[in-house]
């Protein structure tokens, strides 16, 4: 089938193309993200294949609807980007990679506890730069230490196993209990338990109406003193501005690592170290010497890329052939 790949990066050209000698559809690449003004590009191609940060709302449903697209193949689990009533009532189907290596998410999430822990950020720039100095850069033992972690699926159980590992007591959150966690020792609480007993909060929970600031004034100022703040699920799960002022105050949160923003749709998968940032909130968070951000790329390892265009594009097959295999399939 003909398909408007948009938001391509040179990685996901390389490892689509790879996996397309095994499918021979036909992928049209546009590098710009799909939204109202872009939706004209997939003119004539009954198929659409979405990133993280492309918009699908109503609108852009509408114009992509008149068009003639029929299917949304999204290359990523999360799903929030969708208007999934808009895309039922265009009779537009929506499917997803529902999992593609949650180790990789999990393995980003440990990267970013460790360099926040060990000042590996402040360390390698001192380095370089002949200083050796190690006044600012003490950390602590991760053996022992309480992990709470919050939506035990499978990025959430890949990063229980990692953690168990390192000898840390487990923590769940999440509406329902895994047991898998269990068998690891995870003991389920309530969300406000979790965040007054954790040294390190880790967040893995779909972005939901339930879930949006999940992490905002009130919670954040139960969570422990010198605690630790993960965030690789999405942006929107945390008030970025109530976590500023709780960094600020040194009070509760002592760190903050986050892969995700809540307003990163006009800033990631683009290079503007030329250009000045207008976004003043993600702006302030760049000054804190102890919140490390990464630009929504946990997901970046070759195994997770090769799943990633692997089963996006065997689910347009299946579309073609009315075999839609039904867990890769997003309802509203
Ligand atoms: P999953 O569906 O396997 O697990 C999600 C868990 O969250 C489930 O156990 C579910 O019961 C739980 N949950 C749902 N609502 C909840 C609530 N209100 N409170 C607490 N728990 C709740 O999903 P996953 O594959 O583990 O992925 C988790 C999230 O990670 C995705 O939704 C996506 O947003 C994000 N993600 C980020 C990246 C990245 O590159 N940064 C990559 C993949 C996924």
């Amino acid at each position: 089938m003909k398909i408007a790949v948009f938001s391509a990066q040179g990685y996901d050209v390389h490892f689509l193309n790879i996996e397309n000698q095994q499918f021979i559809h036909d992928l049209v690449y546009f590098r710009d993200a799909l939204n109202q003004t872009t939706a004209v590009r997939a003119a004539g191609c009954p198929v659409v294949c979405a990133f993280v940060d492309d918009i699908l709302d109503g609108p852009t449903l509408s114009k992509l609807a008149a068009q003639g697209m029929r299917l949304i193949a999204l290359r990523s689990a999360g799903y929030n980007n969708v208007d999934l009533p808009g895309a039922q009532k265009l009779q537009m189907t929506v499917v997803r990679v529902p999992s593609y290596a949650p180790d990789a998410i999990a393995e980003h999430a440990v990267a970013l506890m460790l360099t926040l822990n060990r000042s590996i950020n402040r360390a390698y720039n001192r380095a370089r730069d002949g200083n050796f100095d190690l006044n600012g850069l003490v950390g602590f033992n991760m053996t022992g230490k309480t992990v709470g972690i919050v939506g035990t699926g499978k990025i959430g159980t890949a990063l229980a196993r990692i953690m168990k590992g390192f000898g840390c007591k487990l923590l769940g959150y999440d509406t329902y209990r895994n047991p898998t966690c269990i068998q690891l020792d995870m003991n389920y609480t309530d969300l406000p338990f979790l965040l007054t007993q954790s040294d390190i909060v880790s967040l893995h929970c779909p972005l939901t109406s339930e879930t949006t600031h999940l992490i905002n004034h009130h919670t954040v100022n139960l969570m422990k003193r010198g605690s630790m703040l993960i965030n690789t699920a999405r942006g929107a799960l945390i008030d970025t501005r109530a976590v500023i002022d709780a960094l600020k105050t040194r009070d509760h949160l002592w760190y903050l690592g986050i892969d995700v923003y809540e307003g990163e749709g006009p800033l990631l998968f683009t290079d503007l170290s030329s250009t000045i940032i207008q976004d003043d909130v993600f702006e302030r968070l760049t000054t804190f010497p102890n919140a490390v951000i990464t630009g929504h790329q946990a997901f970046l390892t070759r195994e997770a890329l090769q799943q990633i265009a692997h089963v996006t594009l065997s689910n347009v097959s299946n579309f073609e052939t009315g075999r839609l295999n039904d867990e890769n399939v997003v309802r509203s």
